[in-house]
């Protein structure tokens, strides 16, 4: 048994780099979520964390003490259940199409998400984007919608893990969003407590993600894989590049347009890629299709159109108006667009994604306060992507903003964002996946 720690002594081993047991790092949790501990003494941990990073005991720790702060559920009675999450990025809006996709090849997808992190926009953002759309439903409803649908996807519940809707909004608060262990537990934690068989976990990295370099992203994969050993689950991750945003829409209800470009058989072919990836990685977890058949399988779903047909069903069950996903009108949209135009001609050579996501939070998309309202119609469209050619005579993007007044304070910045030379950077910068 460890030797208590008080918070005090906690903290500065912590920040020293020095081991410490997941008992400590539970009790440090728990003294903060139900004894009314300092929030200074949970910030000041997540900075160190986010400064110098969380050895795997103290991920370990933390993740248990916000599994144990609610409720667990426990799907096997629903047969073939599946959870899949992704740490996140600019534009990454995959969850939108692989939790209808995995459900068309028969896994009963239970999913709990996030608002907003950082840079980038949360699911639940973009899903409230979806007219009459409701996130929070209580569990008996989520679990008998998953049996009769097929999939649910709410937001975070206050039943289960609830400890981790308190710590992201700390997070959120203290700008320590964006660190992979804080991110690995956050995920985790939803992601065992959700009781589903089988899990997909796509981590991203580059500029436009928490992780920021491949190397980062793999030791989180391996990370997230070590947290669910011993918790009897199939768990499948992908590593994802987001050194340019993903797809072509960055905003709340202009992922949804292009999540629905996808459901429909088309949309952006790095999106679709990486969607149907890790809904087949799930359908195979969750053996709902032989190894090796979900990413062939997954593209079948999108192009006949039975992974349409329950994305329909699964917004209309959650009170949304299920042509959000054929007629895009449905969806607001900002009334001022503004074209951006390159500096020179020539060929893309990098997009930053960070400067993308950044200026769309400005335009009111995301927040720069926990409290703030999410602007569900601003964004930002991108005309070219790495490696496309552009003249000045084009626009390389264009800014859906509430008023003219911001959307030209952001046109600048997003010029600068691309990067315009003779031939793009090397293959890495696409959004290429690796197993
Ligand atoms: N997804 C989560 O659930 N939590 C994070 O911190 C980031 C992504």
């Amino acid at each position: 048994m460890a030797v208590p720690l008080s918070p005090l002594e906690l903290l500065e081993r912590t920040w020293r780099g020095e081991h410490v047991d997941p008992d400590n790092v539970r009790r440090f949790v728990r003294s903060w979520l139900s004894d009314g501990a300092p929030d200074a003494q949970m910030a000041a941990w997540c900075a160190i964390a986010q400064a110098r990073g969380l050895d795997r005991d103290s991920t370990r720790g933390l993740m248990s003490a916000l599994i144990a702060s609610g409720e667990r559920l426990d799907l096997t009675s629903l047969g073939r259940t599946g959870d899949l999450h992704s740490t996140g990025g600019v534009g990454d809006n995959v969850s939108l199409v692989a939790v209808p996709l995995a459900a068309a090849l028969g896994v009963r997808v239970a999913k709990m998400s996030r608002r907003g992190l950082g840079h980038w926009g949360g699911t639940v953002d973009k899903l409230e984007a979806i007219p009459g759309y409701r996130t929070t439903i209580d569990l008996g409803e989520f679990i008998g919608q998953v049996q009769r649908v097929g999939c649910a996807l709410i937001a975070q519940n206050p039943r289960l893990v609830p400890g981790d809707g308190r710590l992201t909004s700390l997070r959120e608060a203290t700008g320590t969003v964006a660190n992979c262990d804080l991110i690995a537990a956050s995920v985790m934690s939803k992601a065992l407590a959700g009781g589903t068989q089988a899990l997909a976990l796509e981590v991203t990295w580059g500029e436009g993600a928490a992780c920021t370099s491949l190397e980062e992203a793999r030791r989180t994969a391996e990370l997230m894989a070590w947290l669910a050993s011993g918790w009897d689950r199939d768990v499948r991750t992908i590593v994802t590049a987001i050194r340019e945003p993903l797809g072509r829409m960055v905003g709340n209800a202009l992922e949804v347009r292009e999540a629905a470009e996808v459901l429909r058989g088309g949309g952006p072919a790095d999106l679709r890629r990486v969607a149907a990836r890790l809904a087949g990685e799930l359908a195979e977890a969750a053996g709902a299709v032989p190894a090796g058949g979900g990413g062939g399988r997954a593209d079948a779903a999108l192009a006949d159109g039975s992974a349409l047909a329950v994305a329909e069903r699964w917004v209309e069950a959650q009170g949304g108006n299920p042509a959000v996903w054929t007629v895009p009108s449905v969806l607001a949209l900002a009334p001022v667009g503004l074209p951006v135009h390159p500096a020179r001609d020539g060929v893309v050579e990098a997009i930053d994604a960070r400067a993308i996501g950044d200026a769309v939070r400005r335009l009111g998309a995301g927040r720069l306060h926990p409290a703030q309202q999410v602007d569900h119609a601003v964004g930002v469209e991108l005309m070219a992507k790495v490696g496309e050619p552009v003249a000045s005579g084009a626009p390389i993007a264009m800014i859906h903003a509430r008023d003219s007044w911001l959307a030209e304070g952001c046109a600048a910045e997003l010029r600068d964002a691309f990067r315009i030379g003779v031939a793009p950077d090397g293959p890495e910068t696409a959004a290429a996946s690796e197993r």
